[in-house]
């Protein structure tokens, strides 16, 4: 059997298109979605995806700001910006760049964030909230692939899934989504014993290691539904390209949906700060 693909890509168009609507619909309510980015020190890949975000706001009519810190700075500033943010009635959503150099405490800079604008869905009400079975923001990552499972038509109720990975960004809450939605949930991570047992009995796969090509076929359920969260670059001895944390070209043998690196889950995360950023402003308008 060769896995149909279930393509992020495609799905991230379709999403982005739904909310120039939406967008349009609130701005001929006089309310224009503002999105407040900050970025602090000069970590290239960061770069990347914040001009990345910014540029998707552009794209879909979001209002947005970018605001720059060197290295060095003060995390007194950026408390400073974050309460003003808070406050600013053209802003419904904040998000800080991860990670942040070392004399933050990044748990002091998240919790500062009003959390009714915490479109990252980090900061520990909202993890709560989500924990709850309730939540406000969804983290974008996880919240993507709940997508990409819908439009695959994957009924999680009573299914057993599998999740490798249990960091604050995508593991933990991708598991409570599953939760969440009827699955029944295992989470494994570095610690694990015997991890191919717990794979091998999965009904829906998500791999979140950040290892290149570390689920291999031999560690999949035939049938399976297997979604790779991972963006590895591969050495410049075997092409540089990206690559995610499955070995796609076996598993595919054996999965019955599969997600691609790229074109997977990479385009739905910024697809899902914008739906959260809107979604803000929605709410606000309700209020
Ligand atoms: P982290 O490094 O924070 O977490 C990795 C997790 O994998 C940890 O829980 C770790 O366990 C676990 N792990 C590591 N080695 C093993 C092992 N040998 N067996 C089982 N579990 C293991 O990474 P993130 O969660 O932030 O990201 C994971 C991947 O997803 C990365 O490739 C990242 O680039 C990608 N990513 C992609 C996004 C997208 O938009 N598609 C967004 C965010 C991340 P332990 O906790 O015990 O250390």
């Amino acid at each position: 059997m060769t896995a149909q693909l279930i393509d992020g890509k495609a799905l991230a168009e379709t999403l982005r298109a739904s909310f120039k609507d939406r967008v349009e619909t609130l701005a001929r309510q006089g309310k224009h979605p503002g999105l407040a980015v900050i970025l602090v020190g000069e970590n290239p890949a960061s770069q990347v995806y914040v001009r990345n975000k910014v540029a998707a706001c552009e794209a879909v009519g979001v209002h947005s700001e970018k605001i720059v810190y060197p290295a060095d700075v003060n995390p007194a500033a950026v408390l400073a910006k974050i309460a003003e943010l808070n406050l600013a009635p053209n802003i419904h959503g904040i998000l800080v760049q991860l990670p942040l150099p070392r004399q933050f405490d990044e748990d002091i800079i998240l919790k500062a964030i009003a959390a009714e604008k915490d479109v990252d869905g980090f900061h520990a009400e909202n993890v709560g909230a989500l924990a709850q079975g309730n939540p406000r923001f969804i983290p974008c990552t996880p919240y993507g692939v709940m997508k990409m499972l819908e439009v695959g038509k994957v009924d999680l109720r009573g299914r057993e899934a599998v999740v490798i990975g249990r960091s604050n960004i995508v593991g933990k809450p991708m598991a409570l989504l599953l939760l969440n939605a009827g699955a029944t949930v295992t989470v494994c991570h570095s610690q694990t014993r015997d991890l191919a047992a717990h794979t091998r009995r999965a009904d829906v796969l998500v791999a979140a290691v950040g290892k290149p090509r570390f689920v291999t076929a031999d560690m999949v359920k035939p049938g399976a539904v297997v979604i790779d969260v991972g963006i590895n670059r591969l050495p410049p001895e075997e092409g540089g390209k990206l690559c995610g944390d499955v070995d796609f070209t076996n598993v595919r043998e054996v999965a019955a949906q599969i997600t691609p690196v790229p074109g997977g889950v990479g385009p739905m995360t910024i697809t899902m700060l914008l739906a959260n950023t809107i979604e803000a402003a929605e709410r606000e308008d309700v209020a």
